[in-house]
């Protein structure tokens, strides 16, 4: 092989640890809004689950307040009752009293499931905010985990970046020039070996004359498709 063409190779082989390690740190920032977005996620659902039992509460109250009115009402025509003098008025205004009791009874009835009701809600507040709990102590180990981890990345690219600077300089300016071009536009890949025949990377195959100069090696190849400086792979001699 080539120096050069070796010295690219450990080249790429750098580049790709730094991209690796680059797109880790990119990646940082998102992993921290996912644990935030957690924390807002769950204190809406606290907030609604709140705002639902308040409103089954109101809704009781309201009801209560009705029982009493119809009560009130209830007790003010069977006071009637005594004065009044036919019997087709006394039976009028027992008939009025037995609706308004039918009427307190429905709403008894409501007041009775408003309490399951907010029983269950009161539930769902309590499971909200144990939900909370967890997702701001989520919140807090994962932003010292991800502090930590970008302290790591952050010393692993500066020491990715010095070796890359020795191996670097073992590649020719014009060669070196093309790979950081290639390694631009091409996903962080510039050199790609040579598998069954083809290029590694776009896997479309090279020609058998192609292929013949490869092997001989005398001559750094390009993929026709891709552009992508060629290699043959030490393993495969395909
Ligand atoms: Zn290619």
């Amino acid at each position: 092989m080539l120096p050069e063409i070796e010295a690219l190779l450990a080249l790429q082989r750098q580049d790709t640890l730094l991209f690796e390690a680059r797109r880790r740190r990119d990646d940082l920032p998102r992993r921290k809004e996912a644990l935030r977005e957690a924390v807002n996620q769950a204190k809406t659902e606290l907030d609604q689950a709140k705002k639902d039992l308040e409103q089954a509460r109101l809704a009781r109250r309201t009801s209560e307040k009705d029982v009493e009115g119809l009560t009130t009402d209830a007790i003010k025509l069977e006071r009637q009752l005594h004065d009044v003098k036919t019997n087709k008025e006394y039976q009028a205004l027992l008939h009025e009293i037995e609706g308004i009791k039918s009427k307190r009874s429905d709403y008894e009835t409501r007041i009775l499931e408003s309490f399951e009701r907010e029983e269950t809600l009161t539930a769902a507040v309590k499971a909200a905010e144990k939900r909370v709990t967890v997702e701001e102590a989520r919140l807090k180990d994962g932003e010292e985990k991800l502090a930590r981890e970008g302290a790591e990345v952050d010393q692993s690219l500066h020491s990715l970046q010095q070796d890359r600077e020795a191996i670097k300089v073992r590649v020719p300016p014009a060669l070196l020039s093309r790979y950081d071009r290639l390694l631009g536009v091409r996903d962080g890949v510039a050199v790609a070996e040579i598998k069954k025949g083809a290029c590694g990377a776009c896997f479309k195959g090279l020609t058998p004359h192609a292929l013949q100069e490869a092997r001989r090696g005398g001559e750094i190849k390009m993929c026709d498709a891709c552009g992508r400086i060629l290699v043959l792979a030490e393993t495969s001699m395909t």
